[in-house]
């Protein structure tokens, strides 16, 4: 390690000591060191430094970052550089200190296990060996202080434990169902950025569960739960645990991930929502269905900033939603031609899995996209005795997904 010759300590830390002692392989590698950001970027040219709340410098090895972090202090020498709201959040935390400063300011005791590369010993202060061994997630310090001061740590004490398979410790689990409302204060764009770790990484169903039970969900979502609550049959929710399986076993067979089918699938019940009251006041389907995403996407980005491009997404994938209904003359041609119709047809076949869309249409594209033209012409030709117009439109999964009434 090049820092270990220009005289600086360094060790790893973090995730990445986490998963190797559960012979896991590390998403990405933390280090820790006494060198500052500056002194980092003099020893690596590929190196940039980042953050302003917690200043850090990444080194680019390839198409890996490795993200090293200088030792914080404990004790703000200098105010400027640590600077604390007055609801207890660290706004500022660059006071650097020493090894045994900076553990105290890491989240979870397994978390703060530091290893050194120079002679394979593992530094532990916090008990985090023996918390790692029992598989308990446990805050380092007093929790409510902790989340007071990063309430993003809630949420991670349940992405960890969804991802390990760790419970949580009694103190360190009962403060969040009291303290979620804090998320509130947390900037949109850390908040999306944590949504994708929370949902995207395999363990999506999990994590969703976990979330509901101590009241994030709601925070982060809040139409989304609401959508859940007021729900008079199950399929809102099986419809979002389908998504989220899917996405899981997706991301298991390494397979790439697209964060907005999943987002477009967590706002889709919520949508629905919005367009029937449009609908109700006398506007049409297509006015409804742009203004209803409009209002939705506007107050979420408000809470997950999602950038323009995956809200456009998001779009796509609902509007064509409609237009797969219509089986007659061109229009299965112009839909098969969409950016954005493999993520459509997967997201109406996820629909229709749950009761929310007609299996029978879903059958129909399935063949149509496979077909040879002979056999999509005729797919696609008018019913017969119908003289030569095409059909109406019909909105086959409306009609059908209404609830059944016992005859
Ligand atoms: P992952 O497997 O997701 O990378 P990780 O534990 O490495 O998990 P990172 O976000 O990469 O998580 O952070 C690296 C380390 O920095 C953590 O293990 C923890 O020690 C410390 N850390 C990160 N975020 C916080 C936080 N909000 N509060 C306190 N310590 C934190
Ligand atoms: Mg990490």
């Amino acid at each position: 390690m090049r820092l270990k010759k220009a005289g600086f300590e360094a060790y790893l830390v973090g995730g990445c000591v986490r998963d190797l002692l559960l012979g896991r392989e590390p998403k990405d590698f933390d280090v820790a060191t006494n060198a500052s950001p500056e002194q980092v970027k003099q020893i690596f040219r590929n190196c940039r430094i980042i953050g302003r709340r917690f200043r850090l410098a990444h080194v680019f090895f390839g198409r890996e970052i490795i993200e090293v972090a200088t030792f914080r202090g404990s004790e703000p020498e200098d105010s400027e550089q640590q600077v604390v709201h007055a609801d207890g959040r660290l706004l500022r935390d660059n006071v650097f200190g020493t090894l045994e400063q900076d553990v105290w300011r890491r989240d979870f005791t397994v978390n703060a296990l530091y290893y050194n590369i120079r002679d394979f010993s593992v530094v532990d202060y916090t008990g985090g060996m023996q918390d790692h061994a029992a598989a308990m997630l446990r805050l380092i310090g007093n929790p409510s202080v902790r989340y007071r001061e990063d309430p993003v740590r809630m949420l991670r004490a349940v992405r960890f434990a969804a991802k390990l398979g760790f419970s949580l410790h009694p103190d360190t689990e009962n403060p969040i169902h009291e303290l979620h409302p804090l998320l509130k204060s947390i900037p949109s764009a850390r908040l999306y950025d944590e949504v994708l770790k929370l949902f995207l990484s395999g363990y999506g169903l999990q994590t969703f569960e976990m979330l509901r039970h101590y009241g994030l969900f709601g925070i982060l979502f809040p139409d989304t739960e609401r959508s859940l609550q007021s729900q008079q049959h199950d399929f809102p929710r099986m419809f979002l645990i389908r998504a989220l399986e899917n996405s899981d076993r997706r991301f298991n067979d390494g397979k790439t991930l697209t964060p907005y089918f999943l987002l477009a699938a967590l706002l889709w019940e919520p949508l629905q929502f919005a367009v029937q009251k449009r609908l109700a006041h006398g506007e049409n389907e297509t006015l409804a269905y742009q203004n209803a995403a409009n209002e939705i996407l506007t107050r979420q980005i408000k809470i997950t900033a999602m950038p323009r491009h995956i809200t456009q997404s998001m779009r796509d994938v609902w509007f064509l939603q409609n237009k797969f209904s219509r089986t007659v003359g061109v229009r299965p041609y112009r839909l098969l031609e969409q950016a954005k119709f493999r993520a459509a047809f997967d997201f109406l076949q996820l629909r229709a899995e749950t009761g929310g869309a007609d299996p029978e249409l879903v059958k129909w594209w399935a063949t149509f996209q496979e077909a040879d033209e002979e056999t999509q012409r005729k797919m696609t030709s008018p019913p017969k005795g119908s003289n030569g117009k095409p059909r109406r439109k019909t909105n086959h999964y409306r009609s059908r997904s209404k609830p059944k009434t016992p005859q």
